[in-house]
């Protein structure tokens, strides 16, 4: 397949770089955002074309298999699954957002966040490869592990916390790296650990699911990758499933965008819209979840039936210090653990504003036992959860409520 028939040679690049494709049916071009725009301005603005006249502000999903393509086969738009103007318009908006003014970066969505993760470790590794995964990561992890070592890559494994990571480097040829850890929240210094792995000739992806880019820009601190679960926080309404890659490396990213037309794991146009819709209020969300977190941490700290209560942006975190070199806001994800199982779960019952349910980021706020799935190593009494754009002073009386329901 030639660079050509991959889409990239053609300027619709997803990331900060100049956008010379068409950006839709009326072929507008993306207009970038100002460099030095806050978070918020450059939310609401970031993958919009070019103002035109009777044309809407963001163009509506485009809903389409084939183009039309007189004589030669070239690009932009082809096929699709090589290529949608959706997808074009998020795509520039995540490398808005991801990697502001790095003119190289490149980004491309998918289907959804293990789609995004299976086509970075699928594409740049090979038999006989090393790759060095987390041990307390995202529970699919363990079946990634499984599948790599079954084409003869070998996977090493490490804690997050403590940059464990630096001790099972050598001879590697890619670095994963998952900060804050779900659902354990552990932070690992991504400038340290990018700086050893590039000095052992490995490549560097940060899954940056928890934090969204506007908690942290892997980028910026030395990865060659970002890699995340647009389905948490990023679109923030629980209601699609999506992922995205940024890349600074062009031939790296040409084998990510090979492997995504190979395996097909594109997002539909309409969830490309949905996405590129929420990111709008993106920095509001952030904002606002990020200190209600904090105020429910603080709330929880001060219970003596909660143990193990985890939140970076607590300033007695164990994480806290590397967070805050790093991060700019903290997430919306609070861990910690109740006595028992049980205890937990009546917990969970006894909440009226947390759903009990899985995923994080959303709106609405949501809790899980994460024990039941049998995945993570955590106590039976582990509790994450995910706190929502409720008002905060309802949000902290009702699991200070629903704890003392819980205690009988
Ligand atoms: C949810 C999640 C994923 C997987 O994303 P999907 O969109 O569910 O495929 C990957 N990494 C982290 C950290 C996650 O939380």
């Amino acid at each position: 397949m030639s660079e050509s028939a991959a889409g990239d040679a053609h300027g619709v690049t997803g990331g900060a770089g100049p956008a010379t494709g068409a950006a839709g049916r009326a072929g507008r071009e993306i207009a970038p955002v100002a460099a030095g725009a806050g978070d918020g301005t450059r939310a609401v603005r970031a993958g919009l074309p070019e103002p035109a006249k009777y044309e809407p502000t963001l163009p509506g999903p485009v809903f389409a298999a084939h183009y039309h393509l007189p004589g030669e086969p070239t690009g932009p738009y082809t096929y699709g699954r090589d290529e949608n103007p959706t997808w074009t318009l998020l795509e520039r908006a995540v490398g808005e957002l991801e990697a502001p003014g790095q003119g190289g970066a490149e980004t491309l969505v998918f289907a959804s966040g293990m789609a995004a993760i299976s086509a970075v470790l699928f594409s740049q590794l090979r038999a006989g490869d090393v790759c060095v995964l987390p041990d307390d990561g995202y529970q699919a992890l363990p079946l990634v592990r499984a599948q790599l070592e079954a084409y003869g890559i070998e996977v090493r494994t490490a804690p997050t916390g403590g940059d464990a990571q630096l001790d099972v480097l050598d001879g590697a040829k890619l670095l994963w790296i998952e900060t804050p850890s779900n659902p354990g929240l552990d932070v690992c210094d991504i400038r340290r650990l990018a700086e050893a792995a590039h000095a052992r000739g490995a490549l560097v992806a940060v899954d940056n699911t928890l934090a969204t880019p506007l908690g942290q820009r892997p980028l910026e601190l030395g990865a060659d990758f970002a890699v995340a679960s647009g389905t948490k926080q990023l679109t923030g309404h629980g209601d699609i499933l999506l992922g995205y890659v940024v890349g600074r490396g062009p031939e790296a990213m040409a084998a990510v965008r090979r492997w995504r037309k190979i395996v097909g794991a594109i997002p539909g146009p309409m969830e490309a819209w949905l996405a590129h819709r929420s990111i709008a209020t993106l920095q509001m969300r952030v904002d606002r979840q990020s200190a209600t977190a904090l105020a429910v941490a603080e709330a929880l700290r001060e219970r003596p039936e909660v143990t193990g209560l985890r939140y970076p942006g607590l300033p007695d975190d164990p994480a806290h210090k590397i967070a805050a070199r790093q991060m700019r806001r903290y997430g919306c994800v609070v861990s910690f653990t109740l006595p028992t199982r049980a205890r937990a779960d009546r917990f969970l019952d006894a909440l009226r504003l947390v759903d009990d349910a899985t995923s994080f980021g959303g709106v609405r706020s949501t809790a899980e036992r994460r024990g039941r799935w049998g995945g993570d190593a955590v106590p039976e009494g582990f509790i994450r959860l995910s706190v929502g754009a409720e008002d905060r002073e309802d949000l902290v009386a009702d699991v200070l409520r629903a704890l003392d329901a819980s205690a009988a």
